[in-house]
């Protein structure tokens, strides 16, 4: 398969941002191992651990072959890099993070300090200037490659960059459901719905139910909550439910039937309960 001479800017970048991924992986789990020793004496050695990192990952890419991992994961190679320039490679990335971070902690003395932030930002001068570059040419996204003249080829042949478009289905798809539950649900009488089946099952306990006047005593507990009703009220049957129970029932549905009886209650018949004089001797001898 002939490969193209083409290679995206995005890809190049990416393949950049994925090494640096992966170093950034690798260093958390050093840390994580290293979490329960003496901080000093990690803190110590941190430089060269960090160039060890990059040292491994150099000998299980480059080392062997003509890209880094993250060029392996975008099909890229470096089409022209020799043995001696793949070990430069590796001098030019473990370096100056090992110099900056070794004189960082030994320096003592306040102009090595002020020299190694001239130096840094000359260097940072030198990236910026590097990627004005390679935004022209579209080759060479780092220092190391434009140095050493190496620059990134495609593995294939020319394809557009492959996206996973069923991850994104599902998650559109995903959205919308969520969309349209939150939206519709809402929307849903299930307060009615659980009425019409509630009636179809007790069709056949309906059909005594008559109207009478309510009445209620000491032991009346309400319909729904099996309660002492709070604020008596009651529209049509002989319970008394709760106010709140019976006015939430008609707010959801016109009318449905009492759960006691099977009597069909009507919100136009809602009253509040009052109690006949009778009872209220009863209740006043008491
Ligand atoms: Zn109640
Ligand atoms: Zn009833």
């Amino acid at each position: 398969m002939p490969a193209s001479p083409y290679v995206s800017r995005i890809n190049q970048i990416d393949a950049a941002q994925l090494d640096e991924e992966i170093y950034k992986v690798l260093r958390s789990q050093v840390k994580e191992i290293t979490k329960y020793q003496p901080g000093e004496r990690i803190d110590r050695w941190q430089p060269e651990i960090d160039a060890l990192l990059k040292f491994f990952i150099w000998m299980f890419s480059l080392r062997h072959g003509k890209s880094t991992f993250g060029q392996q994961l975008l099909n890229l190679h470096y089409g022209n890099v020799t043995r001696a320039k793949s070990v430069l490679f590796l001098i030019f990335t473990v370096a100056p993070a090992y110099v900056r971070d070794k004189l960082a902690d030994g320096a003592a003395s306040p102009e090595s300090k002020t020299i190694l932030c001239r130096v840094a930002n000359v260097a940072k001068l030198l990236e910026f200037l590097n990627l004005l570059v390679f935004l022209h040419r579209g080759s060479q996204p780092r220092v190391a490659e434009y140095l050493l003249g190496i620059a990134s080829c495609s593995s294939t042949t020319h394809k557009p960059r492959n996206i996973g478009y069923s991850y994104m289905t599902r998650e559109l798809l995903w959205h919308g459901l969520m969309e349209l539950f939150t939206t519709g649900l809402p929307l849903v009488n299930f307060h009615y719905m659980k009425h019409g089946i509630k009636k179809l099952l007790s069709r056949r306990r309906r059909t005594g139910a008559q109207r009478s006047f309510p009445t209620m005593d000491l032991g009346s507990k309400c319909p729904y909550c099996h309660d002492t009703p709070v604020l008596p009220a009651h529209a049509g049957c002989e319970h008394v439910y709760c106010y709140y129970c019976l006015k939430a029932h008609f707010t959801a549905t016109s009318e449905f039937q009492c759960y006691e009886c099977g009597a069909r209650l009507c919100a136009g018949n809602m009253l509040m309960y009052e109690a006949s004089p009778a009872a209220a001797s009863v209740q006043v001898q008491e």
